[in-house]
């Protein structure tokens, strides 16, 4: 028998006629044959009432009695949305997090999930019950409530619908899906009728949001597709899948982002010797601050110079620490920028097709937009702009990719999915131990490329794409892209590409920046780049931490850095690549999925 969970977030359980129409939808569902599994949040704003009135009453409440107050929000909701159940006459049954066996680790108010027992909740689903989970909640080893975040009644629903094996997993919210980008600030965007788990999570904390990232993270784990929908839809229109595959097979961008409040931090006069990296990002994460972006360029003169952004309402807490970090190495001198923000294009098709770049960066060059910092993965292309110019960047590159319009070549919605083989019951149940650990899915050496770097790139409008155009005519694939800070007009544009396309790489290069007044264009023919690709990264602020650790242990200094949601890239030199591997591969050995 198939197995579908619904979950119904505030929004949709905000009053009785909403919890109502939720019951309706879970009848609904057990009447075309399913067994049904409800994860319910808590009613409207209720979980921001109670904080306020924990603040009322303490600054600093103890975090397991936050868990004790913040869970009863999702107790009353479950409760009234049984009864409406119980009125339209079907089986239902209410189950907190600790009823069902949702176990956790005992860090209130964020814990995180480290078994769940399926045992009672099969039994009242064979007897025909609609069951009702009370979402966002678990409990520890001693009996303690704990809660999983903000927002973490999505991650139960996934979770709940991988220990499960369940068919769909519904996401009933109040937008009608995930859109290209946010449709308050580009009323063109569309809405998507499917993305992939790689892209959403690419998107997710980039406020594309409608979905707590951790929950996507389990989607991709489990192979759980998730169907975001609107609640108040009463023709019951499809949403959006988030699965395995993306929109269209043939296009290279499938979403665009913005992050609006971002700082930039700078430090100048970094020595260039192993440790260095490692000693800013050790201080950095000791205050628990997450970093975003991370830029660094090839360094001249033995002294390097690293550029990374926080969300600007962490700045003051990481020039603090950023100032201790560089006060440790001798004459690092450190800036910072608040006003900018960075925009971000994202799809899976951007891997394997040349000429994305250029594009991005000449639609913002048309646009009169000056780019400050460049950061690419292999399905994401990153640049940091000023914040007064972001909402224009944002609708060019929109725009310039006709996101507004459907793909072509789109799967009809509703076609059967493509069969994928699941993981078996065992190996979820021992995957479970460690599910919300970090997962480091891949450790990669890439000896294939050499690097280019324009020095001395002027700070205007126009560089990149100027840059990206010629190369792009010549059919030069471009790997990856850091462009560093734009202080002391000293803007370093670098990039990498095959070896074999080195010469004309070159060539290319040497013409533009005579052209535009740019200094000199260096290079190395051999470089080692080192990817660490996984889950989590964003949400465990101790990866970066770990990775410079192990590389400064081995005595490996770090060329250049360009970072993701999900993945980091370092350059290393050449002879360092197999050393710089296998020190990775042993830092994370313990995470290694
Ligand atoms: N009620 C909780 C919150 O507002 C959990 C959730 O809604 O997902 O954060
Ligand atoms: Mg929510």
């Amino acid at each position: 028998m198939s197995l579908i969970v619904q979950k119904f977030g505030g929004t949709s359980v905000a009053n009785a006629e909403k919890i109502k129409g939720a019951a309706r939808k879970a009848i609904r569902a057990q009447q075309e044959g399913h067994q049904v599994v409800m994860v319910v949040s808590a009613m409207g704003k209720q979980t921001d009432f109670l904080v306020s009135l924990a603040r009322e009453i303490s600054d600093k409440p103890p975090a397991r009695e936050m868990d004790m107050l913040l869970s009863t929000g999702e107790q009353v909701s479950v409760a009234l949305v049984a009864m409406a159940i119980h009125e339209l006459g079907s089986a239902a049954v209410s189950l907190t997090g600790g009823q069902i066996g949702i176990k956790t680790d005992s860090s209130h108010t964020k814990a995180r999930i480290q078994s769940i027992d399926t045992e009672r909740m099969r039994r009242h689903l064979d007897d025909g019950k609609i069951i009702i989970a009370a979402g966002f909640q678990g409990i520890d080893d001693d009996y303690n409530i704990t809660t999983l975040g903000r927002g973490g009644s999505d991650t139960t629903a996934v979770a709940l619908a991988a220990v499960l094996r369940a068919d769909s997993c519904e996401i009933y919210t109040d937008v009608d899906g995930v859109f290209t980008t946010d449709p308050r600030v580009v009323p063109s965007a569309r809405k998507m009728d499917r993305v992939s788990h790689d892209e959403m999570l690419e998107l997710a904390s980039l406020g594309a949001g409608v979905m707590h990232s951790r929950s996507i993270e389990f989607g991709k784990k489990f192979d759980v597709p998730i169907h975001v929908r609107n609640s108040a839809s009463f023709s019951d229109e499809p949403g959006t899948i988030i699965g395995s595959f993306p929109e269209s097979a043939k296009r290279a961008v499938s979403g665009a982002a913005l992050t609006k409040n971002e700082a930039r931090i700078s430090i100048v006069g970094v020595p260039d010797r192993p440790g260095s990296m490692q000693l800013i990002f050790s201080h950095l994460s000791a205050v628990n601050v997450a970093v975003d972006m991370i830029v660094q360029n090839v360094a001249a003169g033995g002294l390097a110079e690293i550029a990374f952004t926080v969300l600007e309402s962490d700045l003051a807490t990481a020039l603090n620490a950023v100032e201790k970090a560089a006060a440790l190495l001798n004459g690092a001198r450190v800036t910072h920028d608040a006003n900018v923000s960075k925009v971000s294009i994202v799809g899976l098709g951007m891997a394997t097709q040349a000429g994305v770049a250029d594009r991005m960066f000449r639609a913002l060059a048309e646009a009169g937009i000056n780019i400050l910092a460049i950061t690419t993965s292999q399905i994401k292309i990153s640049v940091l702009v000023s914040r007064v110019q972001s909402l224009e960047a944002l609708r060019a590159v929109h725009g310039e990719f006709e996101l507004e319009k459907p793909p072509g070549d789109r799967s009809e919605f509703g076609a059967a999915p493509v069969k994928v083989e699941r993981p078996s019951a065992v190996d979820i149940v021992a995957r479970l131990q460690k599910m919300e650990e970090l997962t480091i899915d891949n450790i990669r050496l890439d000896d294939s490329q050499a690097r280019v770097t324009i020095t001395q790139v002027p700070d205007k409008p126009g560089i990149a794409a100027a840059v990206f155009e010629a190369v792009a005519s010549e059919e030069i694939m471009v790997d990856m892209i850091v462009q560093g800070t734009g202080h002391d007009g000293e803007a370093k544009l670098s990039f990498t590409v095959p070896h074999d396309s080195l010469k004309i790489a070159l060539a290319t290069a040497g013409q533009v920046a005579t052209q535009l007044g740019c200094g000199q264009v260096t290079h190395d023919p051999r470089i080692a780049i080192l990817s660490v690709f996984g889950i989590g990264i964003r949400t465990h602020t101790g990866v970066g931490v770990r990775m410079f650790n192990a590389l400064s242990k081995a005595g490996i200094n770090v060329d250049m850095i360009s970072t993701s949601e999900v993945r980091v890239n370092v350059v290393v030199a050449a002879d360092k690549g197999a050393a710089g591997l296998a020190a990775l591969k042993e830092a994370f050995a313990d995470v290694l999925g």
